[in-house]
């Protein structure tokens, strides 16, 4: 078996591993991931790139999770040519049909933007993918439930393994030449609201592992929710809303589980609370029909009241007019919105009508990355330019730093350390400096030389 390594190695962004495998004269070519690079203008424009091998070549694809930098170039995929089947946990099936129409119609309405303001002969934008494109892709998604092995070939097997990451992330497992290959996709933290631990694994012959946080501890997640719920009391003392920015996905969902688990206790009957994003509604509906795939202690906050997805002040806002008439609540609203680094989406309106307000509070509750308006609010801006106009920031600005998506420094150790006897390792998705402090942590304390790898490298087992 081998794998020939062409995305997030080096980087956090755009997972693409390629696995050849299989019988001599049929070997097989099996795709883990087709994901989006995220962050400057120039890394995002290389989405539109060719591929660094042949498509046709592709028989199978097997996806993590339903983050966009792990499937966002999934409808690319299957636009230039790939017909073989897509495997995916059934919850990230659903999952990724409402990523991936949302990255589809961001893709169109760039492009109509630019086609409308383009100058003359100046060649017309076409999107990355458009809506039609996702619906090719989905017919082609064929799903397996957890801890369930499959022979996607003959003499390939794969098989799926709760992460704790997002709903539906998946550890891969994959049996081929007589060897074992685990793919650790995107790892949660131990104890993450909703979602169960990570699955320890206990043999491999070659993992890949993430590494994201492989250079830093989280704060303790306890502190982190006590600190929520005092700025949530000193904003209601101040008379002012509360603004969240957060993703889709995974964060959005987490706080409003904490809001139903403390709602006594930080009185949150007396807000108003609203999730200001279409997108994240509807992930909230497909979390709230895998109720099997929480952990006990998210089932008892379910048995008990309220329910997090239906708080009796919880508005999950659609159009654009029911979003604007936020702008009439001065006080006493909790406004969750996206982008999670406010640089760009709806968080923006709130923000404009927020900034100077003293009572107002903006609480940080995930990492904001360099150039962000995010990074400049954190960094204690005094003025900041939202969609062209500059705005004096008098509101109080807060970042909790313990709700991370990803095990930290300690939760990789423990989870590489359930394989015995310990198997070849190779770090992926993480910057050099997070891989190479996690390698030398794990030199030390098991003798093993994880590989960093690079883009085109390839390791054989
Ligand atoms: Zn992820």
């Amino acid at each position: 078996m081998r794998v020939k390594f062409h995305g997030a190695a080096g980087e956090v962004t755009g997972s693409l591993h390629l696995v050849e495998a299989g019988k001599p004269g049929a070997i097989k070519h099996v795709l883990l991931d087709c994901g989006m690079s995220q962050g400057s203008a120039e890394m995002e424009a290389s989405n539109a790139d060719p591929f660094p091998f042949d498509v046709d070549s592709i028989d199978a694809l097997v996806v993590s999770h339903a983050h966009i930098d792990h499937i966002g170039r999934v409808p690319l995929l299957v636009k230039r040519g790939f017909r073989g089947a897509i495997w995916a946990q059934e919850a990230t099936a659903e999952l990724m049909s409402i990523m991936l129409l949302d990255s589809a119609s961001l893709a169109e309405s760039d492009a109509e933007r630019f086609n409308r303001r383009r100058e003359h002969g100046e060649a017309e934008m076409q999107p990355l993918y458009t809506k039609d494109d996702v619906a090719d892709a989905m017919a082609q998604v064929r799903t397996l439930p957890y801890d369930t092995r499959e022979a996607i070939f003959d003499g390939i097997e794969i098989a799926f393994r709760d992460a704790g990451h997002i709903l539906g992330s998946s550890i891969v497992e994959l049996w081929a030449d007589g060897k074992k290959l685990v793919f650790s996709g995107d790892l949660g933290p131990k104890g993450t609201p909703i979602l169960r631990d990570p699955t320890p694994i206990r043999e491999a012959d070659l993992v890949l592992m993430e590494s994201t946080y492989g250079d830093r501890n989280h704060k303790d997640r306890a502190e982190t929710i006590v600190e929520l719920g005092n700025i949530l009391d000193e904003a209601w003392r101040d008379g002012g809303n509360v603004l969240i920015p957060a993703f889709a996905v995974g964060r959005s969902q987490e706080l409003l589980y904490w809001f139903a688990k403390h709602w006594d206790e930080w009185n949150l009957s007396r807000w108003q609370v609203f999730l200001d994003s279409p997108m994240a509604g509807k992930v909230v509906q497909v979390y709230g029909h895998h109720h099997e795939l929480f952990d006990e202690e998210a089932q008892a906050v379910w048995r008990g009241k309220p329910n997090p997805f239906a708080l009796p002040n919880l508005h999950i806002t659609q159009g654009a007019e029911e979003s604007m008439a936020i702008n009439q609540v001065e006080r006493g609203a909790i406004i969750i919105a996206g982008s999670g680094m406010a640089n760009g989406g709806r968080i923006l309106h709130h923000l404009k009508q927020n900034l100077g307000r003293r009572e107002a509070h903006l609480v940080f509750v995930g990492y904001q990355g360099a150039g962000t308006l995010g990074r400049r609010l954190v960094d204690g801006a005094k003025w900041v330019r939202v969609h062209g106009r500059d705005y004096r920031v008098n509101l109080q600005v807060h970042t909790v730093g313990g709700l991370s998506a990803h095990a930290d420094q300690h939760g990789l150790l423990e989870w590489y350390g359930h394989f015995e006897p310990k198997p070849a390792l190779a770090l992926v998705h993480g910057e050099d400096k997070a891989r190479e402090a996690l390698a030398g942590e794990i030199g030390e304390r098991d003798g093993i030389e994880a590989v960093l790898v690079r883009p085109g490298m390839t390791l054989q087992v």
